[in-house]
């Protein structure tokens, strides 16, 4: 797998529930691409579920999360053959890289991150523990362990990302030129919002489409989405822009001509939000049908899902371990 003159990605997610489709136009699609060509590391950002919710009720639930997410991997696509699928908790050298690059930077510049104001908005926290205002700390010691030159992550993700540039770039000065400043690779969709019209579907805020969804329940949650608000009877003219079954219909439906009709008679008001509806419940079906398959079939195989953490995990360690004494060398600290 990993090669010296490969570039490399660092991308992950934090296991605080199953994967959704946000995840698969955000980073899932781009990450099952990029494999190819670049050596790729996975991360299960365990220790960046504490930021939100550290209950115990909560951290007890991450292991299982952890290797509900690596299923969810293989069911899209990922090979982990291929590329290295780790959990954040199992190489401890990121929390000494992490100390070390909280120096590296302001408290006010960690408060100005937009994704903190929206993740304290949409998850109902009232005041920030340090370790969220930190998080995009934290995300920079992962992805700079593993000297990372490429971040395929969702449109929310993209001010942390600037955050891991500008602790690269002060290291660097500081103390010499050690890491490379990696650049985020955003999904061509954006932000996918919520079944509930919210901006962003959210696995912490439950209002997803999961990709482990059976076709009942993805068909009962298509049919009861929020669409356009002002619109009360099939006849009146709809709005399409900023509509989330117009949003996931371009997403997820192959066939353009009839998103192309859709669209058109719902603006005209020629077409009721149950045709549409139902219609997007068929296209995501046809979507998920080929990951749910392969999910099935990685199911079976007992024990695997356990091993790939494992032997991830390892590598992992011994990159972060390579990367750390470069760092304390670099400082003379060692
Ligand atoms: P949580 O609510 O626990 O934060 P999440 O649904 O935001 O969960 P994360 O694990 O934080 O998921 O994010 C993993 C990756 O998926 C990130 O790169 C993120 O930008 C991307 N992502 C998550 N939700 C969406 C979405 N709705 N649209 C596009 N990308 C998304
Ligand atoms: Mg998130």
């Amino acid at each position: 797998m990993t090669s010296i003159n490969k570039p490399r990605i660092l991308t992950g997610d934090r296991p605080t529930g199953p994967l959704h489709l946000g995840h698969y136009v955000g980073t899932l699609k781009n990450r099952v691409e990029l494999q190819h060509i670049y050596d790729c590391f996975f991360i299960i950002a365990d220790l960046h579920t504490l930021t939100t919710n550290p209950s115990l009720e909560k951290t007890s639930m991450i292991n299982d999360l952890s290797r509900g997410l690596v299923l969810d991997y293989l069911s899209v696509g990922i090979d982990s053959e291929k590329s290295v699928i780790y959990q954040q908790s199992r190489v401890p050298q990121v929390a000494y890289l992490s100390l070390i690059f909280s120096m590296l930077i302001t408290v006010p510049r960690c408060q100005r991150v937009p994704t903190l104001k929206d993740v304290l908005k949409d998850l109902h926290i009232e005041k920030p523990s340090l370790g969220l205002l930190s998080y995009p700390v934290l995300q920079a010691a992962d992805i700079l362990m593993v000297k990372a030159n490429l971040v395929p992550v969702g449109k929310d993700q993209e001010s942390h990302v600037e955050v891991t540039r500008e602790i690269a770039n002060t290291f660097n000065k500081n103390y010499g030129n050690l890491f490379p400043v990696p650049k985020a690779l955003i999904g061509d969709v954006g932000t996918l919002p919520g079944t509930d019209g919210l901006a962003k579907m959210s696995k912490s805020v439950g209002n997803c489409i999961y990709l482990s969804d059976d076709p009942d329940t993805v068909t009962k949650k298509v049919m009861s989405m929020y669409t356009d608000p002002t619109r009360i009877h099939p006849t009146d003219p709809g709005k399409v822009k900023g509509n989330p079954v117009f949003i996931y219909h371009q997403a997820f439906n192959s066939d353009l001509a009839e998103v192309a009709d859709l669209k058109a008679r719902y603006q005209k008001g020629t077409v009721g939000d149950v045709e549409v509806k139902q219609k997007l419940a068929i296209a995501i079906n046809d979507f998920l049908e080929p990951i749910r398959q392969t999910r099935a079939k990685y199911q079976k195989k007992t024990g695997l899902i356990d091993d790939i953490i494992m032997v991830g995990s390892q590598k992992a360690q011994s990159e972060a371990q390579a990367t750390l004494d470069q760092v304390l060398q670099a400082m003379k600290l060692n």
